[in-house]
């Protein structure tokens, strides 16, 4: 079985770590061999052995418009002829940077770069340059890219001095990342009393240890103590941002960041992301203020091309679509779960959603782990044979584009039911 992916991994395996250009990507999650794919086109991808799959991965959450989308191959088309790189301002990240800043009211200026990594990284920055502080929380299995401040999770139980989770971080830095439970509220008002911190950095909808939803009030705590102890928010919404509503986690909780990070999604599934935020802020980034950050292909014209196609085309009906198609799947996975009697519980907001094989609600990173694992890779595996992709970890989110039509969800749903069956037998 796959015999041409297999050939090509092996080759990947000798000249790339683990064969791979980001970890997940070698389904070290669910054991066996990755596939490796040869095209996209809609809500389907198709591997080098000529496999299909319906993605509900999305390269990971960019994809908001399906694959090959054809506004956003026009644009780079387009675009592309006229050069691909300049180092100098177009036109292009202006439009950009008006349409960000008018869907996102909050974020009054905006600095694009090249990876969400950059963007929380430059947040973090900026903020401890604000404040003056040099500390800052962070929660448990929240992902914010892998700068060597946020490589740091909790210790067990509640929040814990930082330890940093990869070889290669310095203890002395990671011993400013303080860690507390998702929606746990009063564990952060008790790190933020005891130390100034620079900012309360969030994802205000966790996507990156499974799909964890804020409890009501919880981000408005932390905008809360936030202004209370003089620490800045910073909602990361790299992977939120234009998902979950079309003005993001502000419009869909009601709680405004003082700094937001974006990427994913306004890149169209080329490399950008962006950081923005108050204007007294962003304006003490160089060469307007003193903090320093820089890139050479910050601002592509490519990728700014792709982002204005994708958000042009992402208008308040299409969100409406996209996400009524993504409680449609995810009630058809509740009933397979319920007729197969298989542990689960499943929720979504706006065209993102994730599920958990046990019966409580998550509610943090800690009872995520309660999960069933095992059960979550055989159901991945039996998807992936009936030609459903899903991301190869229990610890992810998965994603819906304009591009998964009826046709799609219906199948999806009868082949993830079958999925269930075999994976509970
Ligand atoms: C994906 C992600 C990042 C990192 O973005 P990269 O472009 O992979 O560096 C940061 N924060 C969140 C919430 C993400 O989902």
């Amino acid at each position: 079985m796959n015999s041409r992916s297999a050939a090509i991994v092996a080759r990947a395996r000798k000249v790339m770590p683990g064969g791979v250009s980001s970890p997940v990507r070698a389904f070290g999650g669910v054991g066996g061999d990755p596939f490796v794919v040869a095209r996209g086109e809609g809500a389907r991808i198709w591997d080098v052995d000529d496999n299909e799959y319906i993605d509900f991965v999305l390269s990971w959450g960019p994809l908001i418009l399906g694959h090959a989308a054809p506004a956003v191959l026009d644009a780079l088309d387009e675009t592309m002829r006229r050069g691909t790189s300049f180092g100098i301002t177009t036109e292009l990240e202006v439009d950009l940077a008006e349409l960000i800043t008018e869907r996102l009211p909050h974020v009054e200026m905006v600095r694009f770069v090249s990876s969400g990594t950059e963007a929380t990284m430059s947040a973090l920055r900026l903020a401890r340059a604000a404040t003056g502080r040099d500390a800052f929380l962070k929660f448990d299995g929240c992902y914010h890219g892998h700068a060597d401040s946020f490589l740091v999770r909790a210790g067990s139980g509640v929040a814990t001095l930082g330890l940093p989770n990869s070889p290669g971080v310095p203890e002395s830095l990671a011993a400013l990342t303080r860690v507390a439970p998702f929606n746990d509220a009063s564990a952060v008002r008790a790190i933020a009393r005891e130390q100034p911190l620079a900012a309360i950095i969030v994802e205000p909808l966790v996507g990156n240890a499974g799909f964890i939803a804020p409890d009501p009030g919880f981000l408005q705590s932390l905008r809360d103590i936030a202004t209370e102890t003089g620490a800045l928010l910073i909602f990361d919404e790299v992977m939120t941002g234009f998902r979950i509503a079309p003005g993001g986690a502000r419009e869909r909780y009601g709680v405004t960041a003082d700094l937001t990070t974006l990427g994913k999604v306004i890149g169209g599934g080329l490399p950008l992301a962006a950081y923005g935020g108050r204007r007294d802020l962003m304006e003490m980034i160089a060469p307007q203020g003193s903090v320093y950050q820089a890139g050479t292909l910050s601002g592509n014209p490519l990728a700014m091309a792709a982002g204005l196609a994708t958000l042009r085309a992402l208008t308040p009906v299409l969100h409406a679509r996209i996400e009524a198609r993504t409680a449609r799947l995810v009630a058809g996975l509740v009933a397979s779960a319920a007729t197969h009697d298989v542990p689960f519980t499943a929720s979504h907001a706006g065209s993102m959603f994730g599920f958990f094989f046990q019966r409580e609600p998550v509610r943090d990173f800690a009872s995520a782990k309660g999960s069933d694992v095992t059960l979550f890779k055989r159901f991945f595996h039996e998807a992936r044979a009936r030609g459903v992709y899903i991301a190869p970890s229990p610890f992810e989110a998965a994603f819906m584009s304009a591009a998964h039509g009826d046709a799609e969800i219906d199948a999806a749903i009868e082949r993830l039911d079958d999925a269930m069956r075999a994976a509970r037998a």
